[in-house]
C-alpha cells in the first residue's frame, strides 16, 4: 500500500502540476491507452492542468477499436449449434450491428464470461461435445497469453478449441493515425502494459518521422504527471522515446512473451474502428495452427449498419470529445450505450460519463 501511496500523493502531484503549468507551453498530449484516459479521469488530472495541458484520447482501448463486422462475426458464432463462445465481459454489451453477444445469450446461445484464456480451455476439455471459441480481443498485452493457451491446447491435443483472433497491435495504428490526421500534437503518452511487451523501439519512427516526443508511462497519477512533464522537457531539446515506467518497461520489451506471441501468431491486415483497415495491424493464427482458428467458421453476416448520431470513430482519432456527441448522456449512457467507447471499462465515453470532463 505504501509502494502505491507513493505514486498518488498529493503534495507531489500539486509540485509537479506547477511545474508543468510554469514551464509557460501550452500543450496537446495524446494518451494513446484506454486505462491512461480512465486514470486521467478518475484522477481529475484534467482540471489541475487546465488550461495549459489539453489531454486527448487515442486509440488504445481495444473493445472500442473492434470494428462492427468483427463483433457481427463473433455474435455469429456464438449462435452456431454446440457453439460455446468465451468472452471478456467488457464485450458483452457491446452492441454489433443488429445485436451484441448479451441479447444472443439471451436468445440461448452458449456465451460465458471468463477472465483468462486458459479458463476458455478449461470449458473445452470439460465439454468435448462443445466447440469452445475464445473471443481474443486485445493489444500485445493479452496476445502472449493466448498464444501460450493455443500451445497448450496443441500439447495436451484439445481438438475442441478455438480462438477467433481479433488482437490488434498498438504501433501501426499509431502510425496510420499520425499519418492521415493532423492533431497539432505536442507529445503522446504510451501505453505502459503494451510497452512492457513490446519495449520502447516500436515506437521510435514517432519522433523521427512526426516529431513527437513520447513517453512511457505507468498509471498512477504521478505516472501520468511525470510523462507530461518529461515531454514539456522534451519539448525544449530533441524529442525521442523515453521510458517513464522504469519499473515495468525495458526498452528491448519482454522478449520470452514476445517469442510465445509469434510463435503463434502472425502480423496480418485489421479493421479498425474509425481509422480504417491497417496493414500488419492485426494477429491471426500461423497456418501450423489453423485447426484452432475460428476465423473461416461459416457464418451469415448482417448488412453492418451506421449508430446514427454515434461518433465513436471520431473520438477514437482524437478528433472529437464525448460531450461533443449529440447523443453523449442522452440517448447514451452507460445504462443504454450506444456505442462501444460508451460500453468498455476502457473508453473515453464512459470516463467522460462516469468522471466528468
Ligand atoms: S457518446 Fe455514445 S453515441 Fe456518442 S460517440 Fe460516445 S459511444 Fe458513440
Amino acid at each position: 500500500m505504501k509502494y502505491i501511496d507513493e505514486f498518488r500523493n498529493p503534495v507531489a502531484a500539486e509540485k509537479l502540476a506547477h511545474k508543468i503549468k510554469s514551464s509557460g507551453t501550452r500543450m496537446r498530449i495524446m494518451e494513446v491507452c484506454g486505462t491512461h484516459t480512465m486514470a486521467i479521469a478518475r484522477s481529475a488530472l484534467r482540471p489541475l492542468l487546465s488550461p495549459d495541458v489539453e489531454l486527448i484520447s487515442g486509440p488504445g482501448c481495444p473493445v472500442c477499436v473492434t470494428s462492427d463486422t468483427d463483433i457481427d462475426r463473433a455474435i455469429a458464432i456464438s449462435l452456431m449449434p454446440d457453439v460455446v463462445l468465451a468472452t471478456f465481459g467488457d464485450m458483452m454489451r457491446v452492441p454489433g450491428s443488429e445485436s451484441s453477444l448479451s441479447d444472443a445469450k439471451a436468445k440461448g446461445a452458449l456465451v460465458r464470461v471468463v477472465y483468462s484464456p486458459l479458463e476458455a480451455l478449461k470449458i473445452a476439455k470439460e465439454q468435448p461435445d462443445k466447440k469452445v471459441v475464445f473471443l481474443g480481443i486485445g493489444f500485445e498485452t493479452t496476445a502472449p497469453a493466448v498464444a501460450a493457451t493455443v500451445l497448450k491446447a496443441k500439447d495436451e491435443n484439445v481438438s475442441n478449441f478455438y480462438v477467433l483472433s481479433l488482437h490488434k497491435l498498438i504501433p501501426p495504428a499509431l502510425k496510420a493515425l499520425l499519418s492521415t490526421e493532423d492533431l497539432h500534437l505536442d507529445g503522446l503518452i504510451l501505453p505502459g502494459h503494451v510497452s512492457a511487451i513490446i519495449g520502447s523501439k516500436p515506437y521510435e519512427f514517432i519522433p523521427r518521422e512526426f516529431g513527437i516526443p513520447c513517453v512511457i508511462a505507468g498509471f498512477e497519477p504521478l505516472d501520468i504527471l511525470s510523462a507530461i512533464s518529461m515531454i514539456s522537457d522534451m519539448k525544449k531539446t530533441n524529442p525521442a522515446v523515453e521510458i517513464g515506467y522504469a519499473r515495468a518497461v525495458r526498452p528491448e520489451g519482454n522478449p520470452k512473451a514476445l517469442n510465445v506471441m509469434y510463435s503463434v501468431f502472425e502480423k496480418v491486415s485489421a479493421l479498425w474502428r474509425g481509422i480504417s483497415e491497417i496493414p500488419q495491424s492485426g494477429l491471426d493464427l500461423k497456418s501450423e495452427f489453423a485447426q484452432f482458428s475460428a476465423s473461416s467458421f461459416d457464418v451469415e453476416l448482417p448488412e453492418p449498419k451506421e449508430k446514427k448520431g454515434c461518433v465513436c470513430g471520431d473520438v477514437i482519432r482524437g478528433r472529437v470529445k464525448p460531450n461533443e456527441c449529440p447523443l453523449f448522456g442522452k440517448s447514451c449512457t452507460p445504462e443504454s450505450p450506444v456505442g462501444p467507447c460508451m460500453v468498455s471499462s476502457e473508453g473515453t465515453c464512459a470516463s467522460y460519463y462516469i468522471y466528468g470532463d
